[in-house]
């Protein structure tokens, strides 16, 4: 990067963060007193430092990527333990509630950008007062909640499967017209199948609101997919737009078990997954990277089930079968620097290390052509992601 040693605007925060301890931020009146950034679409210079709200493996996996490229990260978030703590320049320990602490996090960085999607609103508005957010304040609204996130695919005319929501009882009947079987799923705050009921009858559905609280929910038809596929696609700040190959995914009680890249899906099926994760990059304006999870349908329809603004577990494999991994790539989008080469050199399978799974790392690294990460967890628990394995294999199918 030319002339990025010299003092460079970008980095004029730098000596605030390195003061910044593991310790909340308590007094916004210790923050510097700068502007936002007054070049929002700059490279920022090495040196810089990027801000990651969430501190789990997603965001220690992304800072280590910034850390090659010579930037310092920040992370924030209320867990002193968090994984990304451990690999980061600076660390704020407060709640994603805690106006002040987001104020000081602003002042202190160059860019934030998220690990995790479900920042309330007022820390998003101070944060976006004080440093240019990336993905964008509204592709982050968009994916907090899967009604909002449906009515927005729906409006750019990209598949779904049928859906209603639900907010209060006298929505129960008029939903059931989306049919059965379906999933209801709470509208906010849901992962790995967290906050999911499937009903199988319309007698059964104010049962299963009852059972996740009558919050406000959607109803959706359950549906007969051959399989699973996503595509992660990077967008720039000038619009440009890069994505990796379409990769399936299994999943084993709601959770992503494995991760086979490339998917063996038709050539013609993947072009327009492609394209679709594209052109949903492009309707939210989002800088950064997105993650399309997707249905195809026997007749080889697309569905779109979810969306994150953000690095995701089935883009792991890219870590060591691409050049680019998607955490260099998202790095390389939020700060402004031109988007890497997605091409794969390897075929690979990314296995989720799921609780005490991870028990089995000394077999792993036995094993040639395995490639192990660990997210340092301390405490193994049923269900909670613990770490990786990717398997390569030379390349079957030419890249596209
Ligand atoms: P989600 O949290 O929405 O990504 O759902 C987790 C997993 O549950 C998905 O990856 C699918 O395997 C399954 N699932 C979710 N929604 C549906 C649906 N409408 N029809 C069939 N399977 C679904």
């Amino acid at each position: 990067m030319p002339g990025a040693r010299s003092k460079p605007p970008m980095c004029r925060k730098r000596r605030r963060a390195a003061n910044v301890t593991n310790d909340a931020i308590s007094n916004p009146n210790d923050a510097p007193n700068v502007t936002p950034n007054a070049a929002p679409n700059a490279a920022l210079p090495p040196g810089a430092t990027i801000g990651i709200l969430g501190g789990g493996q997603l965001g220690r996996m992304a800072a280590l990527a910034a850390t090659a490229l010579g930037y310092r990260c920040h992370v924030f978030s209320p867990d002193a333990d968090a994984p990304a703590k451990e690999v980061s320049a600076a660390q704020t320990t407060a709640p994603y509630e805690d106006r002040d602490a987001a104020r000081a996090f602003a002042a202190a960085v160059d860019v934030v950008t998220f690990e995790f999607e479900n920042v309330p609103d007022e820390t998003l508005a101070v944060i976006a007062e004080g440093a240019p957010v990336r993905p964008g304040v509204d592709a982050l609204h968009i994916s907090q909640d899967r009604a909002i996130e449906k009515t927005f695919l729906g409006d750019n005319e990209i598949g779904t499967a049928p859906w209603a929501p639900i907010i209060t009882a006298a929505d129960l009947d008029p939903a059931a017209a989306t049919g059965f079987p379906a999933i209801l799923k709470t509208a906010r705050f849901g992962y790995d199948g967290k906050g999911q009921v499937r009903v199988d009858t319309a007698d059964d559905l104010a049962a299963a609101w009852a059972e996740i609280n009558q919050v406000p929910a959607v109803l959706e038809g359950f549906v007969d997919f051959e399989r699973e596929i996503s595509v992660i696609v990077a967008r720039g700040t000038g619009g440009e737009t890069r994505s990796y190959v379409p990769v399936d995914n299994v999943h084993r009680d709601h959770i992503l078990f494995t991760t086979t890249a490339p998917s063996t899906i038709d050539a013609t099926i993947a072009e327009a997954a492609q394209a679709i994760a594209d052109r949903i990059a492009g309707a939210l304006n989002l800088v950064g990277l997105l993650a399309v999870e997707m249905f195809v349908t026997h007749d080889g329809d697309i569905l779109v089930n979810e969306i994150a603004p953000r690095p995701h577990n089935s883009g792991h494999w890219t870590m060591d079968a691409c050049a680019v991994s998607q955490f260099e790539q998202f790095i390389r989008a939020v700060s402004g620097l031109p988007l890497g080469d997605p091409a794969r050199h390897s075929d690979a399978v990314m296995t989720n290390l799921i609780g005490d799974e991870a028990d089995q790392w000394l077999e792993f690294l036995n094993e040639d052509g395995a490639c192990l990460r660990l997210y340092g967890k301390t405490e193994s628990r049923p269900g909670r992601k613990m770490g990786h394995v990717n398997r390569l294999s030379p390349m079957v199918r030419p890249a596209p």
